[in-house]
């Protein structure tokens, strides 16, 4: 009896263990692994840079797990897959879904295609803890707000999927073609190599994300509640980017810290795992509103007087706002393609608030250089920062970046590390360098307008701006 063949096809699931799609194809006999740099994305959503620069590396480590025998292809899956299935002659194709409303499309087009060319497509759930069809409120309607969408929505359900060991065999189907070329010829590598750092702080692949989850479960998930909001610390999981690419599942990561810490009543765990949530809940906003990318969740938004200001979007891109948080996070994210949560919502804040610049153009901006840009987490994110979006925060609730600073960054540690030409600065000014008396600047060799840029807006001012723009659209 022949083994029948079927393709495994590779999209935001780059790992061996606890793949579903993975298991069930090596279940049913020898495996053809591919994966398809899709060109076809719409609305100018190809990769950003950082995100490429991930992906390059993430595929190379996973065609290493699998013996070199990744298929890589750039193009249109609709034209590769038919082709695929014809050439091995595969009875079936497996994947795991994907929930960007595009790639839901252009999957159910494709399955379509398969069914009815008389092959079998099998597509199930890897990459979410809870798919968000299934979690609805009594009317049958999708949540808006977290808290009652986790804690009554998601935790009453069964739990989820605990998670997989790798096949036991991975049989290759022989025709196999296993050169290299195929990955080198998606050029996702920077042609000017910006990218030393960042590859000296990621290991991109399964053994990264298992390395940094076990250093986290070691090191900080006791403290997570307190240590989450200090920049300076290692006290979150960087997960982030090995979850979008899915060189990790949630499930792997839920279990990790259920099965070491239990059911504890511990709150860093639970907050911990209700971040997971978070994540859960933008993948189910884009899921039951697919314009979130693009339109305010709130309309109101529509009317709201946002700015154009080239000058000042290029002082906070590059970090050059004289805010010395602000610049830090915007700098640690260009040198190292990821910024801290507690730092994301002050850039943003100050952004979209002080700056009034639309909340797209951070989003822009995050998704070209952030190594875990995800187009889910990302609007929902900019949308909540913004107030526009799904229980966001409040337009009016303002974050002080000198406060915010004080308060996460006492000693300013964070702030010395990415704006160097500060370090010298006594605590007491590290946050706020205009107050600094002349003779302690000089001392720390601090010229604000020369080796550290004067502060773009007033504080107070470009607060009292945003609230009054605010008023505009409240009615
Ligand atoms: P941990 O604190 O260790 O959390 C564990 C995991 O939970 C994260 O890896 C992430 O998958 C998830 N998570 C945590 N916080 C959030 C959150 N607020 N929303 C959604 N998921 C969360 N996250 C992205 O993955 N991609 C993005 O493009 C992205 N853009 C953001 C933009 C803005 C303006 C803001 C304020 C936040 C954004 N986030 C984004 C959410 C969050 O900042 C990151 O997920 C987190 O900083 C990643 O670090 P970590 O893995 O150490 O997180």
């Amino acid at each position: 009896m022949t083994v029948p063949t079927s393709i495994m096809w590779f999209r935001q699931d780059l790992r061996v263990k606890d793949n579903p799609a993975l298991n069930a194809a090596c279940d049913m006999g020898k495996i053809v692994p591919v994966f398809i740099y899709d060109d076809t994305a719409p609305n100018g959503r190809d990769l950003g840079g950082a995100s490429k620069w991930w992906l390059h590396h993430a595929l190379a480590s996973l065609d290493t797990r699998l013996q070199n025998h990744l298929q890589i292809f750039k193009g249109d899956p609709r034209e590769i897959l038919p082709a695929l299935m014809k050439q091995y002659d595969a009875k079936a194709i497996f994947w795991n879904r994907c929930y960007e409303p595009w790639q839901i499309n252009r999957d159910k087009e494709i399955k379509q295609h398969i069914v009815e060319a008389g092959y079998e497509a099998y597509s199930t759930n890897g990459s979410l803890l809870w798919e968000p069809m299934k979690v609805l409120k009594k009317d049958g309607t999708p949540y808006r707000v977290f808290t009652p969408y986790y804690r009554k929505g998601c935790l009453n359900l069964a739990p989820p999927r605990y998670p997989k060991a790798p096949p036991a065999r991975i049989t290759y189907s022989s025709d196999v073609d296993n050169s290299d070329d195929g990955l080198d010829a998606l050029n996702l590598l920077p042609t000017i190599p910006w990218d030393s750092t960042i590859a000296s702080m990621w290991k991109p692949g399964e053994e990264g994300a298992a390395d940094n989850l076990s250093e986290f479960i070691q090191h900080a998930a006791r403290s997570y509640k307190e240590g989450r909001d200090i920049p300076s610390l290692n006290g979150t999981s960087r997960l982030s980017p090995y979850l979008h690419f899915g060189e990790i599942s949630p499930n792997q990561v839920w279990y990790a810290v259920k099965d070491k810490f239990g059911d504890s009543e511990d709150k860093s765990i639970d907050t911990y795992l209700s971040e997971l949530g978070w994540r859960e809940f933008s993948y189910y906003l884009l899921y039951h509103f697919p314009t979130l990318p693009n339109k305010n969740f709130n309309e109101k938004f529509d009317k709201f007087p946002w700015r154009e200001d080239t000058k000042a979007l290029k002082a906070w891109q590059t970090g050059k706002t004289g805010i010395p948080i602000v610049d830090a996070g915007m700098r640690e994210l260009w040198q190292t393609g990821y910024m801290h949560n507690r730092v994301r919502m002050i850039v943003g804040s100050f952004l979209v608030k002080n700056l009034l610049l639309s909340w797209h153009e951070g989003e822009r901006w995050f998704w070209d250089t952030l190594l875990d840009a995800d187009l889910a987490s990302n609007s929902a994110s900019w949308q909540w920062v913004a107030g526009s979006g799904a229980d966001a925060a409040p337009y009016f609730r303002i974050f002080n970046p000198i406060l915010q600073g004080e308060k996460f960054d006492k000693k300013g540690l964070y702030v010395r590390k990415y704006c160097p030409e500060l370090k010298d600065l006594p605590d007491k000014y590290i946050h706020k360098p205009w107050e600094a008396p002349s003779v302690i600047a000089k001392d720390a060799n601090v010229e604000l307008g020369k080796n550290y840029p004067k502060p773009i807006v007033d504080l107070k001012a470009s607060r009292q701006r945003a609230l009054d723009a605010f008023q505009q659209i409240k009615e």
